[in-house]
């Protein structure tokens, strides 16, 4: 009898550990995904979306495929794709496989801080819950399409806060100017399609005050933009990158479909290429709306 009771305590003890184990886990121990409470304490729950029953129709994919066309920058060289086997093998089964090179600038890619802030994060460096982030979009397309060499202005900011609020910590802004349209007319995305020349590019991006608004007064995971770069193309200082990157906020370049995001409600997954120490690199970049 006194044995049996025994058992019966150490059991309701072991059953107790366990209980306060697995709470434990779920309470303090298993973040959710993308958040990183340690890290970023200002950062707004993430969405409570079910990654495993996606509706197909509210993914949408925001990367231009690699190929020959893809868009670089006039002095790089383009990305270069090349089959080393494919068919049949001698063994009787079939069998590719490629090699690929590229610059780390070209394509939708991401600009890791490094870029053009000295000290600042490199590619394989940026928080994984930086490139999970809730996407908030301000639409300058209509003023773009008068002007070429367009820059996302402090009162386009604003006006954007006015209309949909402060925006949050955490966010990744991205800047549609509607060049998506172009992609991948060399001429009339950059302004040019002569290999070499930066002396004619010509589409929009982002000022210096708005960069510097966004860098200072805001706390953004990231920027990004439906052009070859943050900065206008007749831009020869960069500004914008030097502002954005030297606060340490990465950007998105060459972003596709922006025309389809809500101004704000989609969450946005960007994952670079993991170069170690790398500028920058290709990215796959996806969009879960609301
Ligand atoms: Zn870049």
């Amino acid at each position: 009898m006194h044995h049996t009771h025994k058992l019966l305590l150490a059991l309701i003890a072991a059953v107790l550990v366990l209980t306060a184990v697995l709470l434990w886990n779920r309470t303090s121990h298993a973040p959710e995904p993308g958040s990183a409470p340690m890290i970023d304490p200002g950062k707004p729950e993430p969405a409570k979306t079910d990654l495993t029953k996606l509706d197909e129709t509210k993914v949408i994919d925001l990367t231009y495929a690699f190929d020959e066309k893809t868009i670089y920058w006039p002095t790089a060289k383009p990305f270069e794709w090349q089959k080393e086997s494919w068919g049949q093998s001698v063994g009787g089964y079939w069998y590719t496989a490629a090699r690929y090179a590229a610059s780390e600038h070209g394509g939708t890619h991401l600009d890791s801080p490094i870029h053009f802030g000295q000290g600042k994060a490199a590619m394989d460096e940026i928080p994984l819950s930086h490139l999970i982030s809730p996407a908030m979009v301000i639409d300058i397309s209509a003023a773009c399409a008068k002007d070429a060499d367009y820059r996302l202005t402090l009162a386009d900011v604003t006006a954007w806060e006015t209309q949909h609020g402060s925006i949050p910590d955490g966010s990744l802004v991205l800047v549609h100017t509607g060049w998506g349209k172009f992609w991948p007319d060399k001429k009339k995305y950059l302004g040019t399609d002569v290999p070499g020349d930066t002396a004619n590019l010509h589409f929009p991006g982002i000022s210096r005050e708005a960069a510097e608004f966004l860098a200072r007064q805001r706390k953004l995971d990231g920027i990004g933009i439906d052009t070859a770069s943050m900065d206008y193309g007749p831009s020869k200082d960069f500004i914008a990158h030097q502002v954005l990157n030297g606060a340490n906020i990465y950007g998105l370049e060459n972003v596709a479909n922006l025309e389809r995001l809500p101004a704000k409600g989609a969450t946005v997954i960007a994952l670079p290429m993991k170069i170690k120490g790398g500028t920058g690199g290709p990215a796959r970049i996806i969009a879960l709306l609301p």
